[in-house]
């Protein structure tokens, strides 16, 4: 009944798809989640938005009530792609990616404004046109993700800023009533321009763009980010730490750079061997396989590709005198605690690289793979979006092999992955105990324990484990998300926190709690008839 309702207040330029075989990549959800989507409004012009919104809160209560919940690229692979939360009305979801215009951008100052379908490459492919050397916030899910929705979602990269929310400096859209929102400054001001919004993110009295993030309280049309440029100092590096009892040390040195020279290195990645064996070689028991990988299989990978006990990958922005300093300083911290240090501008990597390239295909496979992946690695922290994070989600696909020359995506090609996110303090007994516990948990459920600690600064690190299974085995499935609830309640009890959460997770929120609670105030004051993204953060719960 809805269908036709909506069909009648969209432009031209939006239109609504019904048809189950139309709909049906929107379904797919490689966290094994169930998808009640009746339909995709693809809006053409933002305008049907407000169209949309008002004709949901008219609808609300009668028996054609429905709700819509907008994705700007719908990748959130891991956390529920496009499903939204269950709700017994008629969903829609808001497909915002054609909506994907770049309205501004200052070459000056980085500042730009997008939309929310501007994707990492359509963003890359900007700012080259404009011969511009301010980087994307890249994120590991790869070049066909929103920039907007990650910073939405509170996504982090690996770039700086890599707290993606942080470099947003202004958002508009739609409220759920269907008034347009804009802040308070950009209201003041007169001039077509409105650069004070832009470059001001604080605003007046109560700060509320961020309500409008990890929540539903607004159809996001707009976003202004400030972008950095890398520097032409930038230099990647990577630590390899060999000792098994290596991590605490690892970490130390971790630590030592940003207290030392914090302010020009990115975030810093700390990744287990079976993190990275499983970036650099296949899966030794066939992709479908629902076991881990014995410790013999890791040595046997390590020992082909030199993997270590932990590697760090860091990086190094800045102009070129400043970033030779912060080199020698990096080099200072690492030398004698680190077993290897290199940097990608070392001469001996330039060297290795070419001696790779013009060596015969047949030689030399494994250190050109690892230079692949090495410069694959480097061209990311630079700002090039690329596909080298998303095979991961692949490691036990038993019907699809990621071939990178094609696009990848983790949904449409049935992989299974459910991310553990949490917050780590930033304690070495801390993280000993958080790696005991992934490494026996996972274990337990037949799931490959790969650890990474991102390293934002000092004080604030998190730990993204990716939970990865083969979606068509149901034992498999079982076994996954109860490995996530296991790692959950026990990260809790021992103060690791997620800093993000999948839709499953986020309907069992505590509501009784003054945080939730508050939030659901502040959201049923802004959504009366709860129309927009029910059920997301637990809104209306
Ligand atoms: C291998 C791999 C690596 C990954 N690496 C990273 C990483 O490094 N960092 C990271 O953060 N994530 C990572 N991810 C997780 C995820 O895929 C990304 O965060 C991705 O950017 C989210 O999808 P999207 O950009 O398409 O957002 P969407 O799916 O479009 O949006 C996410 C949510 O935000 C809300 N939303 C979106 N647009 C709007 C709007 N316009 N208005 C209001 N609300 C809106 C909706 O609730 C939506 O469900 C990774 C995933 C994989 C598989």
């Amino acid at each position: 009944m809805s269908t036709a309702l909506i069909e009648s207040v969209l432009s031209s330029k939006s239109v609504l798809i019904t048809h189950t075989d139309d709909i049906l990549t929107y379904h797919q959800s490689p966290e094994g989640f169930t998808s009640q989507v009746k339909g995709v409004i693809k809006i053409g012009d933002s305008s049907d938005v407000k169209a949309v919104i008002e004709l949901a809160n008219k609808c609300s209560g009668s028996n054609e009530a429905f709700v819509i919940y907008p994705i700007s690229t719908g990748n959130n692979w891991g956390y529920g792609s496009s499903v939204p939360p269950s709700d017994e009305r008629d969903q829609y979801l808001l497909d915002l990616s054609q909506l994907n215009k770049i309205l501004y951008f200052n070459e000056k100052t980085g500042l730009c404004t997008v939309q929310p379908g501007v994707t990492q490459k359509i963003l890359y492919d900007f700012l080259n046109e404009h011969a511009s050397d301010y980087m994307v916030p890249v994120t590991g899910a790869g070049p066909t993700c929103s920039v907007l929705a990650n910073a939405l979602e509170r996504g982090y990269g690996i770039t700086p800023v890599a707290d993606h929310f942080s470099a947003v400096t202004s958002i508009k859209g739609f409220l759920p009533t269907g008034e347009y929102y804009q802040s308070s400054v950009a209201d003041m001001d007169m001039t077509s321009e409105q650069l004070a919004d832009k470059s001001f993110k604080w605003k007046h009295g109560p700060y509320l763009d961020g309500i409008f993030t990890q929540s539903a309280n607004l159809v996001v049309t707009e976003a202004t980010i400030s972008l950095e440029k890398a520097g032409d100092g930038f230099t990647s590096f990577y630590m390899q730490f060999f000792y098994q009892s290596s991590f605490t040390t690892a970490y130390e040195v971790v630590s030592e750079i940003f207290d030392k020279v914090g302010r020009n290195v990115g975030s810093m990645n700390l990744m287990d061997k079976r993190r990275v064996s499983a970036m650099m070689a296949d899966n030794p028991n066939g992709p479908g396989s629902h076991q881990i990988m014995t410790d013999q299989q890791v040595e046997k990978i390590s020992k082909q590709q030199e993997i270590p006990e932990w590697t760090v990958i860091g990086t190094v922005y800045g102009a070129k005198n400043v970033a030779k300093a912060v080199k020698a300083e990096i080099k200072k911290i690492a030398k004698n605690r680190a077993s290897r240090l290199f940097f990608s501008n070392d001469l001996l990597i330039e060297f290795g690289k070419l001696v790779t390239k013009l060596a015969p295909k047949s030689l030399l496979q494994a250190p050109r793979h690892q230079l692949a992946t090495l410069e694959e690695g480097m061209a990311i922290m630079k700002g090039i979006p690329n596909q080298v994070a998303l095979p991961l989600a692949y490691w036990r696909n038993s019907a699809t092999t990621p071939n990178k020359t094609n696009q990848l995506n983790p949904a449409r090609d049935g992989c299974g992955l459910l991310w553990y996110a949490p917050l780590i303090p930033t304690k070495p007994a801390s993280m000993l105990s958080f790696i005991a516990m992934v490494r026996e948990t996972c274990q337990q459920f037949n799931i490959e324990p790969m650890i990474t600690f991102t390293n934002f600064n000092l004080y604030c690190t998190d730990s993204t484990i990716p939970i990865v299974f083969d979606i068509n085995n149901e034992k498999a499935k079982e076994d996954a998300k109860a490995c996530l609830a296991s790692l959950y309640e026990q990260g809790l009890k021992l103060g690791f926190v997620p800093y993000r959460l999948n839709i499953e997770q986020q309907e069992n929120l505590d509501t009784s709690k003054a945080f939730w609670s508050t939030s659901n105030k502040i959201a049923h004051a802004l959504d009366p008839n709860n129309i927009l993204g029910p059920g997301r953060y637990a809104k209306g719960r």
